[in-house]
């Protein structure tokens, strides 16, 4: 691309006004859905690197064919991570990226398209990963070509950066994510919209996993009963304060999901363990509340306590930076007379890496749908022109 097409000065062609914009989308609809069926068809499960290779490898070349520069971060363990960049952002340093953040894999097992088949119906679009997100990808491409039609040129450096690990928490692609966010002047992330209203998410929970291991002392239940100490009791005990440390009113929830231990009946178990999810609303809930985990002292002076894991997703918080993006996507929105409402959500994705970061990130801005994960997982057709016109704007404002 051309260093002087990134100047607005040089050329000021006329822009068309918000509803010509529209438009234009609306007459491109079906070519959206055209694009959406075929990334969903092309299935990619996180575990499956041939798979998810194979619609990196797709991606690269339709973003080529809009101009931009492609480069795959290959993973040994995980599938590659798409880096694309249009414009030339470090010539120009006054002018940052805006970096556009999604996904190409999902939880769905290959030969999930036999019983869930990419199919219209009702306005619907149906199929797996249709929602998460395969449609804020293609709502990616459809922006930027539309943003290539209307100035000639993208109006401002843009990365886009696709993950292949991002159902399975993003371990092969966590660091080039926060490399990328800390060079951008904002973070669009493409996840789902929340609720079939569409809204942009603009806080999500933090995210972590710990496990609680109890050792005790085996014992035969019927002829040494008062020589054992049961991990079970223990942890049974320890269940019970860690219950204690939810705090619903702060956002802040602890859940032992699964527990384990004992091996007979008639053994005083020697070991048992619990598996704890946890969310928190606010960054600084997560060290106390890991100090209070890795506190917790046993009742049973003849048990030990070990305790594993920690904070995977930092909470994405409503920081200042936040509501102005939202301030942002609102006005694109009045232009339209959408009212665009904002959320905040329990599950994490990887805007919590960026706006951990402190980089100003808006999130759920792709497709509108329901069911994600799930069965009937769809998105609304007719949602998708006003969709792909609110990140154009975005990306043209930020
Ligand atoms: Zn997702």
């Amino acid at each position: 691309m051309a260093k002087e097409k990134l100047k607005k000065s040089s050329i000021a062609p006329v822009q068309p006004s918000w509803p010509e914009r529209l438009h234009y989308l609306s007459q491109r609809q079906d070519r959206m859905v055209q694009t959406i069926r075929e990334l969903v068809e092309i299935e990619s499960p996180s575990d499956n690197k041939k798979a998810v290779d194979a619609i990196a490898a797709v991606l690269a070349s339709k973003f080529e064919a809009l101009g931009g520069r492609t480069e795959l971060h290959g993973s040994s363990e995980f599938g590659d991570n798409l880096q694309v960049d249009f414009g030339e952002p470090f010539r120009d340093r006054s002018t940052k990226p805006v970096l556009l953040l999604g996904h190409y894999d999902t939880v769905y097992p290959l030969g999930t398209l036999a019983n869930m088949p990419c199919k219209i119906a009702g306005g619907h679009l149906y199929g797996p990963g249709v929602l998460d997100m395969k449609s804020g990808i293609a709502l990616i491409l459809h922006a930027i070509e539309a943003l290539i039609a209307w100035h000639g040129a993208l109006p401002r450096p843009v990365t886009v950066f696709l993950v292949s690990d991002e159902e399975i928490g993003s371990r092969s692609s966590r660091k080039i994510t926060e490399s990328l966010a800390k060079k951008s002047a904002g973070v669009l992330v493409l996840e789902p919209a929340a609720g079939l209203e569409g809204a942009v998410k603009t806080a999500r929970k933090g995210v972590g996993e710990y496990k609680l291991t109890v050792k005790g002392i085996a014992a035969h239940a019927g002829l040494d009963p008062g020589k054992g100490h049961s991990a079970i009791l223990e942890l049974a005990r320890q269940i019970s304060v860690i219950a204690k440390l939810n705090s619903l009113s702060q956002g802040l929830s602890v859940n032992a999901g699964v527990i384990r231990g004992g091996t007979r009946t008639n053994v005083v178990a020697a070991e048992a363990s619990a598996e704890i999810d946890v969310r928190i609303k606010l960054a600084k809930q997560a060290t106390v509340l890991d100090r209070k985990l890795r506190s917790l002292r046993p009742f049973d002076k003849k048990c030990k306590l070990e305790i594993a894991g920690g904070i995977n997703r930092l909470p994405m918080e409503r920081t200042a930076g936040v509501a102005a993006l939202y301030k942002k996507a609102q006005a694109i929105a009045r232009q339209l007379d959408w009212n665009l409402d904002e959320a905040a959500v329990g599950g994490g994705s990887d805007g919590n890496f960026t706006a951990g970061l402190g980089i100003p990130t808006l999130d759920g801005m792709g497709g509108v749908g329901n069911g994600a994960h799930a069965l009937h997982e769809f998105i609304l057709i007719s949602e998708l022109p006003r969709r792909a016109l609110l990140l154009a704007g975005m990306i043209e404002g930020m």
